[in-house]
This record gives C-alpha cells, structure tokens and sequence, in this order.
C-alpha cells in the first residue's frame, strides 16, 4: 500500500509518498508561497531534487501540481495517481470531538470545521488541503490523524485549569497538547527498545525543535504534557514565550500599547530563546554565540534547559517514577550541549548519562546516552511524524475493508 502523507500550512502544503510495505519514502516534498506570488514546488525523489516555479494560487492547484510531479515520467515515483491507495492528513486540533485518528466524511468535517476557533491559525490551512485533496482524488480514501489525539488520554485533573468549570465547558478552555504524534511515535519506539510490556513503563519525552513540548507517558498512554490550550504553554521555545504569568499580559498591553491580539503575537513570534539572547531563535546561531562569550546567548540556553529540567521533574512527580527519558526534535536529537544541561543535577532521580556518548552525532537511529550503572535510560530517538500518519491511515483504511 502507498500512503502520500499530506501536512498543509496557511501557505504551504509538504508531502512524503510511503511505501508501506517497506515503511520507506518514495518521494517528498513542498510547495511554498501558496497564494502569494513566486510559489515554488520542491520535488524530492531518488536523491534528486526538482524545483518546479509555477504559480499556485491556491492548495488546490498545488495539490494538482504535486500529483503532477509525483506521476512525471522523468521525475516522478508512480506510474499513475491510482497507485496512491490512501491519503493522510496532519490535523492539528481534534477539540474534545476525536481521541484518534479518523476516515474523512461529511460528518468529520463538520466538527473539523467547528474547531476552527481553537487553532484559527492552522486549522483553515488544514481544512484547505483536506479540501483540496478530495476534489482531486474524490476516490481515494483519506485519514486525519490530528497533534492533540496523543494527549487525550489525560486524566481530567491534568487537564483542566483551574477556571471556571462552566468556563471549560462552554468554551472549551482546557489543555488540548500539541506533538501528538511525535510523542506517541519515540514513546512506542522507546517501549520496543526498553523491551518490556507497555504497561510497566513510565517515560518522559522532549520533543525539543522550533517548538517544544515534553510529556509524561504512563503505560504507553500520555498522562500530561506541557503545551495548553495552544502551543504558546509550557518550555520557551524559539520564538515563543512558554509560560509566564497571564497577568503579564494587561502590563504588557498598557506599556507598549498593544492589543490583545497584539500581546498573542508578541509572545508568539519575539519572545522565546530569540527575544531572550537577541541572536536567533536557532539552536546551532545559539551554541556557537555562547561558545564565543554571548551572555544572552548563554542564559537563553541556560533558561532553556531549566524550564526543561523542571518539566522533568514534574513529570516524574506525576509518575510516581520514571524508567527512560527521550530526547527528539532538531534540538533534542542535534543540540548535546542542551542535553547535558537537562540532565545535569537529575542525578537524584537516577538520570545520568555519559558524556562521550551524549557527544556522538546523530545518525538517524536511536541512540542510547545512559551512563553505566545509571536506572533510568536516557535515549535520542530522531521523531518520524509522516510514519505516524501513513500507518495510522493504512490501519484506519484496511480495518474499513477498503483497498
Ligand atoms: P520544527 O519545529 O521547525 O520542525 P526542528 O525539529 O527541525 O523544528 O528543530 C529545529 C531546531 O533544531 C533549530 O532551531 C535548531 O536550533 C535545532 N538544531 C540543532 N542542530 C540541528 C541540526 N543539525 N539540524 C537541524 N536542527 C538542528
């Protein structure tokens, strides 16, 4: 079975074909600059990149274009668009509405769309491609696999904030989570490697990259995690604040005479280890700044990885304990120096890792960074979100007797 795996941004729309049969990619790729001029179709098949300059004026005509591509016969991986037996569709916010992934139907897309004020910013850009996709291939099966379906089995005291309860219940304020996938993909990764029965397990994953949420998975299922209501909660992330005191808001406000919708964006898009260190929100700018004598570098990355360390800490409070700490993402799986912080001073809890491992550059495969004698293994898992997508449609396909 080939599962193309579709993840739609406001003006982007990326993609990776998989062969299920093999688990591996056949072609992947993105278009940039939907709707805005000088859109562009990077194609990867291969080995070889193709960059295609079309005009896509909207998810639409790209989707068209990437079919297109994906059945060139010089370029291309398939013969024909029937050779796609199912599609896959990262969803961002399930609301209260799904707890896992589901087949498209009117009825799905009904409540869909009724979420769209949970994630104004994303859930428009996913409904578009899901749109798109079913007006191109009206016969082709789809599946949604949304971030916050991982975190839905959070008991209702992790939750809940401590609001008004009718507040929760008519507005639907509460923690959703975000990375489902990602978490759910390195926590059953983790539960294969440690070897022992899921339910006996109890483990923390980071996933730390331009976002960053960590969370506590009990018995392979997920028990809390950091992000909120919207990915703006928990550790600070690039251009995020992570979490700081609502009150912040209404000072914040009145000193730079900024709106609401003006102090959401703040803390979205300059705050975080940018608005901290003044350098980048990158990673790697970040190191090398601190390795040169940047003071703000240093103590973002220091921020950074106590805010970590602290969610570590909480997660195995709310535990009762913890056997395997997993590091992933573009910071968890390449930043070393950020995992050495985090685990500096956890020794308490039986994490120690040795630091010549912890060194070793990441190759693509777990990668176990335990010092020897240490209780709770420490791994780097690299995360996988398309596989999570493409297996999780492929299931939903064939237990549906389809294809
Ligand atoms: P996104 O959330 O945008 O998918 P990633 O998971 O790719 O983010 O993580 C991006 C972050 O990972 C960068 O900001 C960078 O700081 C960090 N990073 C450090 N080393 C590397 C590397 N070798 N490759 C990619 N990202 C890296």
């Amino acid at each position: 079975m080939k599962v193309l795996v579709v993840n739609a941004g406001s003006s982007s729309l990326k993609y990776q074909l998989i062969d299920m049969d093999t688990e591996s990619v056949i072609a992947k790729g993105g278009c940039e600059r939907i709707g805005i001029r000088g859109s562009v179709l990077k194609h990867k098949t291969g080995g070889k990149e193709k960059v295609i300059e079309q005009d896509m004026p909207n998810h639409k005509v790209a989707l068209k274009l990437v079919l297109d591509a994906l059945v060139n016969p010089e370029y291309g991986a398939i013969s024909s668009m029937s050779e796609i037996d199912a599609v896959g569709h990262r969803v961002v916010h399930s609301g209260e509405d799904f707890n896992c992934s589901v087949l498209v139907n009117e009825d799905v897309m009904k409540k869909c769309r009724a979420n769209i004020e949970l994630a104004p910013l994303h859930m428009p850009a996913n409904i578009l491609g899901i749109e798109a996709c079913q007006e191109v291939m009206p016969n082709t099966p789809m599946a949604l696999v949304f971030d916050t379906a991982f975190h839905s089995t959070m008991p209702q005291y992790a939750y809940m904030y401590a609001i008004n309860y009718e507040d929760y219940k008519n507005y639907k304020i509460r923690r959703y989570g975000f990375h489902g996938t990602s978490h759910k993909y390195v926590s059953q990764e983790a539960i294969k490697y440690l070897g022992k029965p899921a339910e006996e397990t109890k483990i923390v994953t980071c996933h730390l990259g331009g976002g960053s949420s960590i969370s506590a998975v009990k018995g392979g299922k997920c028990v809390d995690t950091s992000m909120g209501f919207t990915p703006l909660a928990g550790v600070p992330m690039g251009t995020r604040s992570g979490d700081l005191d609502p009150a912040v808001l209404e000072y914040l406000a009145a000193k730079k005479h900024y709106s609401m919708l003006d102090c959401v964006n703040y803390l979205n898009k300059e705050c975080g280890v940018s608005g901290v260190s003044g350098v980048s929100s990158d990673f790697r700018d970040l190191t090398k700044a601190a390795d040169e004598g940047n003071e703000r570098a240093k103590l973002a990355i220091d921020l950074f990885a106590y805010d970590c360390k602290k969610y570590i800490g909480a997660y195995i409070a709310a535990m009762d304990g913890i056997d395997c700490l997993v590091f992933t993402a573009g910071i968890g799986e390449n930043t070393w120096q950020v995992r050495k912080l985090i685990c500096e001073g956890l020794d308490f809890f039986g994490i120690k890792i040795d630091d010549a491992k912890n060194q070793q550059k990441n190759d693509g495969n777990i990668h176990e960074l335990t010092a020897e004698g240490a209780k709770v293994r420490v791994l780097v898992i690299p995360t996988n979100e398309e596989l999570v997508i493409a297996r999780e449609t492929k299931e939903l396909v064939e237990n549906n007797g389809r294809k």
